[in-house]
């Protein structure tokens, strides 16, 4: 089990394993100290559709990442020492959840959790005692060590899982880490092992593995090796959704990375490698379910 009372004191939480002391007020690479620390809690409806019934997914916004993509799509949250970031204790997050579920949450979606994982298990607890139900959906960019995986598992329904690249170059362009590829293959053999399956339940909410693939800019061919990849690899056992519509933070204006052609050519590829569970986006937004292309 996690101890609350050391695991901050010498940070190896995630692959970075900074040895920093977060109770102390040392940061690490996720620029937060021990205090969870949340951006925004609500009622989200932009989601994949499995996890949006009901009311919409509880989601959670923690402040900080370990991983730093360059063109974060969520920077004003993600970056070290957010000022938009509002300290929550134990129980403060124990209420919280409770409030989601009286809203009508369909589920918790912790929402880059992994440099507060240990926190976010004892608050699940703590509200487990006092009634919460609600299924827990850990979404994460998937630069996430095993053996803290190991004790999240036991607490999560759905991973909401990122699997930006498997290409170093791509890597170390875009996700701020050049090891990604290295440390996600790991993170899917163990997930594997533990989400045998993903399927839809009776109230249509996603149970598994849901794996999220952002398409970034002139990077196609990356996203077709992955593809092929993830056919041999997880196309049986989870749900897919594609994603290419992007903005440079800086710049603030969403576009689509693929051209007519190149979605064309996306679209066969999925249907030749008979990858048919899952979501994509469409070119002019809106999204279809990979059955029915
Ligand atoms: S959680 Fe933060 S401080 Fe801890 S190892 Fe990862 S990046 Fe470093």
């Amino acid at each position: 089990m996690f101890d609350l009372k050391t695991i901050y004191n010498n940070c190896r939480i995630c692959p970075h394993e900074c040895n920093v002391d977060r109770i102390q007020g040392e940061f690490g690479i996720c620029g937060e100290l021990a205090t969870m620390r949340i951006a925004s809690v609500g009622l989200h409806l932009g989601e994949e559709t499995p996890l949006i019934t009901k009311k919409g997914s509880g989601t959670l916004f923690f402040t900080g990442c370990s991983l730093h993509c360059q063109h974060c799509q969520n920077i004003e949250i993600s970056q070290s020492k957010s000022p938009l970031g509002v300290p929550y204790s134990l129980q403060k997050l124990a209420f919280t959840l409770l409030q989601l579920e009286k809203m009508g949450a369909a589920n918790a979606n912790f929402v880059t959790p992994t440099h507060f994982a240990p926190s976010i298990i004892e608050s699940i607890k703590l509200a487990r005692k006092q009634g919460f139900s609600l299924p827990i959906v850990y979404n994460t960019s998937g630069y996430e060590k095993v053996e803290t995986l190991k004790y999240v598992d036991p607490f999560v329904d759905t991973y909401l899982l990122d699997i930006k690249t498997l290409d170093y170059t791509v890597a170390k362009a875009f996700c701020g880490s050049r090891d990604y590829p290295d440390v996600i293959l790991k993170v899917v053999d163990y997930l594997k092992t533990k989400k045998t399956k993903t399927f839809i339940d009776n109230e249509g909410f996603i149970r598994g593995l849901l794996v999220r693939h952002l398409i970034f800019p002139d990077c196609f061919k990356a996203t077709k090796e992955f593809l092929y990849w993830y056919a041999d690899n997880l196309k049986e056992r989870a749900y897919l959704s594609i994603l290419f519509h992007f903005v440079y933070p800086k710049q603030g204006k969403r576009f689509s990375t693929l051209s007519n052609e190149q979605y064309e050519e996306l679209i066969n590829l999925l249907k030749e490698l008979k990858i048919t569970k899952g979501y994509i986006q469409g070119l002019n937004y809106g999204n279809y379910t990979l059955d029915e292309l």
